[in-house]
């Protein structure tokens, strides 16, 4: 079969020639989707449990998006913030409002550029509150990921993605993740401007805090003065049942991010500023070109209004049950899970020990059976599967799944 007049192996080639080697994409080229399903150039199905990493909350050919997309392509593409449009403004509106606790939003288009933000408004506040250097230090905590920049992946406190880099910029401090007594001696240096995490971490091994580990924070960075700052990036708009992850710890921050499935695939990210730091930043301290993009705006309004909805929110519920249930099944019947742990629509199945150096196979396994998986830290299964996705799609892909371990033979 071909794909427009190249065969798939002549178009992998051009990969393997033209692009920097950073990534290790599988053996297929992509073409289209629907629902939770993708079809490959060759004509294979594969029901789709990682959603372009956790971005595509939506799934594939939602009509709505589609609308607002060429509805917003046809009228004009791009201003810069030298000009208004309305895509931007309304989203900003909307986004506040949706937070329960944001006061002005900053727009931008990734990740880690909403994390830049955020760290950037920290040393900020930190300048107008008279604190010298040494006494902005951000805390993060091991097996966190919030980007590839260089303050964000000096944020992210793991060595394989900053080695190389240095010098990496200074002002932050590792601890670990859900570590009570770490965190409050940390405090007692009294240096501390921010605490920075995701409520689920996603890269390093879908981990959730725990609820009391969040409110401590909170209530370490009221009394020394300090702002929390939550990366939602992968956890937010939905993904875990509630629009924001924090809402099942009933913590508030004084700044969030959002990115991945803020534009269900359309690139956007925002950074979300509390009544601390809402008025700290001032005409020229921070810009983006394409920040606030009408384009991307008008498909971020309706992926904001649609993952809020109540329709949403059950679906995550019932097919979170499925997932776990269908992965425990799983794990009793063919011994290759240790844990599946994570919340709503992110799980992570924890590979039992002899599995554990063969993430990579196993996911090539599961694609050679019509399944697309993640894989997060080196050890750990990975399901972020669209948000809307139909039990059918769901039972096939844990169909596929069984199958795929199933074969695989140690
Ligand atoms: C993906 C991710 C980022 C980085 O987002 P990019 O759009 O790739 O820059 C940051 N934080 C978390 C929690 C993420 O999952």
């Amino acid at each position: 079969m071909v794909a427009g007049h190249m065969t798939t192996s002549s178009l992998i080639a051009l990969g393997r020639h033209y692009w920097l080697p950073v990534y290790k994409p599988h053996e297929l080229i992509l073409d289209h989707g629907c629902g939770a399903r993708l079809w490959d150039s060759d004509g294979r199905d594969y029901i789709d449990f990682g959603a372009g990493i956790a971005v595509n909350a939506l799934g594939y050919q939602d009509t709505d998006l589609m609308e607002a997309l060429a509805g917003q392509a046809e009228k004009l593409w791009h201003v810069s913030n030298v000009f208004y449009t309305e895509p931007p403004l309304r989203l900003a509106e909307e986004l506040v409002h949706a937070s329960g606790f944001a006061e002005r939003v900053f727009l931008c288009n990734s990740g880690t550029e909403a994390n830049e933000a955020a760290i950037k408004l920290v040393r900020k506040w930190a300048t107008m509150r008279q604190r010298a250097p040494e006494q902005r230090t951000i805390i993060t905590f091991k097996g966190s990921f919030h980007g590839r920049t260089l303050a964000s992946l000096t944020a992210t406190a793991q060595p394989c993605y900053q080695e190389g880099y240095e010098p990496l910029p200074e002002g932050f401090r590792y601890l670990d993740f859900n570590d009570m007594e770490a965190l409050e001696n940390a405090f007692a240096d009294d240096d501390i401007a921010a605490v920075m995490l995701e409520p689920v971490q996603g890269e390093g091994g879908v981990v959730p805090a725990t609820t009391a580990f969040l409110q401590r924070a909170r209530a370490l960075c009221d009394a020394h003065g300090a702002l929390l700052v939550l990366d939602e990036i992968q956890c937010g708009m939905g993904r875990t049942g509630t629009l924001l992850a924090c809402a099942h710890d009933q913590v508030r921050p004084d700044i969030l991010t959002l990115a991945k499935a803020l534009g269900c695939g359309f690139p956007i990210g925002a950074m979300l500023a509390g009544p601390k730091v809402a008025e700290v930043m001032r005409y020229g301290d921070h810009g983006s070109t394409f920040g606030g993009n009408p384009m991307a705006a008008a498909v971020a309004r309706v992926a904001l209004r649609k993952l809020s909805s109540p329709q949403v929110r059950t679906n995550v519920e019932r097919r979170s049950k499925e997932l776990c249930n269908g992965l425990l099944a799983i794990k009793q019947q063919l011994h290759v899970f240790d844990e599946v742990r994570g919340r709503g629509l992110m799980i992570g199945a924890v590979l039992d020990v002899p599995y554990k150096a063969k993430v990579g196979e196993l996911l090539d396994r599961a694609a050679a059976h019509g399944l697309l998986l993640l894989q997060a830290g080196s050890d750990v299964l990975r399901f972020v599967p669209p948000l809307t996705i139909s039990e059918q799609e769901m039972m096939e892909g844990l169909r596929r799944l069984h199958a795929a371990l199933a074969s695989f033979v140690l």
